[in-house]
């Protein structure tokens, strides 16, 4: 049997191409080397951050807002409530070049949002003091998702699409032949037509020849408790409904991601920090005390309501690229082969609309969507 196309990782890119694909009637094959939803990659930690306004590039806007119409087709057809809109607070200076390009997202794609001023955030949301010379932009519409949820259900629909998934199964090796491709996982071959990789931090490992420019980097979440207990629970001053997420440029390129309680306990902190540079197979899994140095500093300056020291964490990935852009397309040497990688840290919100155009491009060679920036060969080009 030849498949249509072969999903290397069922992450979140993964699951996604698998849902698209398989949704068109095309006969899909999934390997992951764990479980669809695992602890092992880049996509878990109870919550990601989901905001059609971009810090980086308006260019971004665009493919999040579609990702937001799938998230809400993905919801209805499980009957599952996996993306919650409780609004995010994005605050910086009101000079930085930050919230410009932030504002700017908004304007170009008519993004509802409204701006604060440090008194108007800090009168309406007092659980977070932000400073004289910052400014807020609230975008009402975004909010945050559940990753391990959304995978699994979108690895679920593939299956129930008629998708192949093997879990536990790792690609040792792809054998490029003229129009198919070898894919070699438990022990046992399987041919594809096209090559769809979301393997995630593993990626530069899997296809060598390409040299991609992927750094692995550690990062670091955190949960903490607030000083009362309350005010984690239902209706508290850390619950969804009244603690959107927010994202802060604190100092220049220093930024912390806050999420309210899903737990009814503990509020989770993710500091964006220069980590180690790693292999994922290496990474060094166990979180120490100097990790918690930046959030407990943000908290004893920022958040009045929790405790310092955080109560939990778990060590994650970002797959850097070195413009910070994402890889999505083919590649000239392997034109076969489609590519989603290099995420950055910011890739959770895109996967529904990454996974649609990676059906696209191995289903019908083309996509409708300008991903020319993404372009897995432009670091060949810039040597
Ligand atoms: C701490 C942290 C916070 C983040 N916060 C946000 C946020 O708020 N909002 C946001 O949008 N993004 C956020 N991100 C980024 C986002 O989570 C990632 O960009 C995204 O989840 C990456 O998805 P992926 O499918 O590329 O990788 P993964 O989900 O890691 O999937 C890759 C999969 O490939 C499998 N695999 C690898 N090699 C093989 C092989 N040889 N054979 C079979 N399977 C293989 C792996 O086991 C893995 O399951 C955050 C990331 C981190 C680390």
């Amino acid at each position: 049997m030849i498949y249509d196309a072969a999903v290397i990782g069922a992450g979140a890119m993964g699951s996604a191409a698998l849902w698209r694909c398989s949704m068109r009637g095309a006969k899909v094959i999934g390997f992951e080397q764990f479980y669809p939803g695992n602890d092992k990659g880049s996509s878990y930690g109870e919550s990601r951050m989901i905001h059609a306004v971009s810090f980086a590039d308006p260019y971004y806007t665009p493919f999040v807002l579609q990702s937001m119409h799938i998230w809400r087709e993905l919801e209805d057809v499980c009957g599952l409530s996996l993306v919650r809109s409780n609004g995010a607070l994005i605050t910086a200076t009101a000079d930085s070049v930050f919230l410009q390009k932030t504002e700017q997202s908004a304007q170009e794609h008519q993004v509802p949002y409204t701006l604060l001023t440090s008194v108007e955030h800090n009168t309406k949301y007092p659980q977070r003091i932000v400073r004289d010379n910052e400014i807020t932009l609230y975008e009402k519409n975004a909010g945050f998702a559940l990753p391990e949820a959304c995978i699994v259900n979108m690895a679920e629909q593939a299956l129930l699409h008629g998708a192949d998934i093997r879990s536990g199964a790792k690609v040792t090796n792809i054998a490029w032949k003229t129009d198919t491709a070898v894919i070699s996982a438990e022990h046992t071959e399987f041919k594809a037509r096209r090559v769809i990789f979301c393997a995630g931090a593993w990626t530069k490992w899997l296809i060598p020849d390409l040299h991609l420019p992927l750094e692995v980097e550690r990062q670091v979440q955190f949960w903490t408790l607030p000083c009362r207990a309350e005010d984690a629970e239902p209706g508290g001053d850390f619950a969804p409904e009244q603690f959107p997420v927010f994202l802060h440029e604190y100092a220049p390129d220093s930024l912390m991601f806050g999420y309210p309680s899903l737990d009814s306990r503990t509020i989770k902190l993710v500091a964006r920090q220069t980590g180690q540079i790693t292999h994922p197979d290496m990474l060094d899994r166990i979180a120490h005390q100097e990790d918690a140095e930046v959030v407990t500093a943000y908290i004893n300056t920022f958040l009045p309501g929790l405790i310092p020291e955080p109560l939990n964490a778990k060590v994650c990935m970002y797959t850097n690229t070195p413009d910070k852009r994402f890889i999505l397309g083919a590649p000239n040497a392997y034109p076969t082969a489609i590519l989603l990688a290099g995420f950055s840290g910011l890739g959770f919100k895109f996967a529904p609309i990454f996974g649609d155009i990676a059906a696209d491009l191995a289903l019908t060679g083309a996509t409708a969507w300008d991903i020319s920036q993404f372009s897995p060969d432009r670091f060949q080009e810039n040597n």
